[in-house]
């Protein structure tokens, strides 16, 4: 995840997920067994949902801090949560920070609302929606399905959104534009993270040509997309999709 968004950095208090999305293994899984063998954390090495509170004091200087990037938050206790919640709240960085809270379960964000709303100027909430299909999710991931998904991230009462579509998978592109344009219309998304597998790992993609006609209807609709891995996709300047 660290790598993923310009100057972002993971920090991960809490580690793990059980979702089991069939790209994790190539791609956080992977990473977080190198980190595992260093520090001896037969957890870490399972990706089994736990924590390190060691890592609560030290937030990364970056610009963006991706909290628990390496993991769900839905599997984090509440209480925990709270914790990394003080620990920002009393930090005090020279430069002004964002933080990315991203869950596949977004409803989980409603136990923390409160929260969020009160620190509107330094929080985004990120859900990933790979695809708009249901009826092939069950072979991918255990994370609730897209059509869930994009309902309880859609009824967040939360004014700054962002939705990751990576890896894409295959979609039926009238329901997945459909579905941007509402939280476009809603006010709420600030952007569209956008890109393919870049691990190989056999996914049911749209082609190239299917996703050039996407990114080119979100960004003619005003949706800002951002992304890598794009392959041949290419993204107009915001100008030229004014135009
Ligand atoms: S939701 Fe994220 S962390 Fe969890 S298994 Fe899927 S890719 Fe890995």
């Amino acid at each position: 995840m660290s790598n993923m968004y310009p100057e972002t950095k993971s920090w991960n208090p809490a580690v793990g997920c059980n979702y089991d999305c069939v790209y994790c293994e190539k791609s956080f899984k992977r990473q977080i067994r190198r980190v595992a063998a260093h520090i001896g954390c037969q957890d870490c090495y399972d990706y089994k949902p736990h924590y390190h509170p060691e890592r609560l004091g030290r937030i990364p200087s970056s610009p963006i801090v991706f909290v628990c990037g390496t993991g769900d938050i839905s599997f984090y206790e509440s209480k925990y949560v709270w914790r990394i919640f003080r620990v920002i709240d009393a930090h005090k960085p020279r430069m002004k920070k964002t933080y990315y809270f991203q869950s596949k379960n977004p409803s989980v964000f409603n136990l923390y609302l409160d929260w969020f709303n009160g620190n509107l100027d330094k929080v985004i909430l990120l859900t990933t929606l790979e695809t708009n299909r249901d009826e092939v999710y069950g072979n991918i991931s255990k994370a609730p399905f897209p059509t869930t998904r994009f309902h309880d991230f859609l009824d967040l009462e939360y004014p700054r959104k962002v939705v990751t579509i990576e890896p894409v998978l295959d979609f039926d592109p009238e329901i997945f534009l459909r579905w941007m344009r509402l939280l476009k219309d809603q006010g709420t998304l600030e952007y569209v993270w956008f890109g393919f597998d870049s691990k190989n790992c056999g996914l049911p993609e749209p082609s190239t040509e299917k996703a050039q006609r996407f990114v080119d209807e979100l960004q003619a609709y005003g949706i800002e997309v951002r992304g890598k891995n794009l392959r041949e996709v290419t993204l107009k300047t915001s100008q030229e999709a004014r135009a």
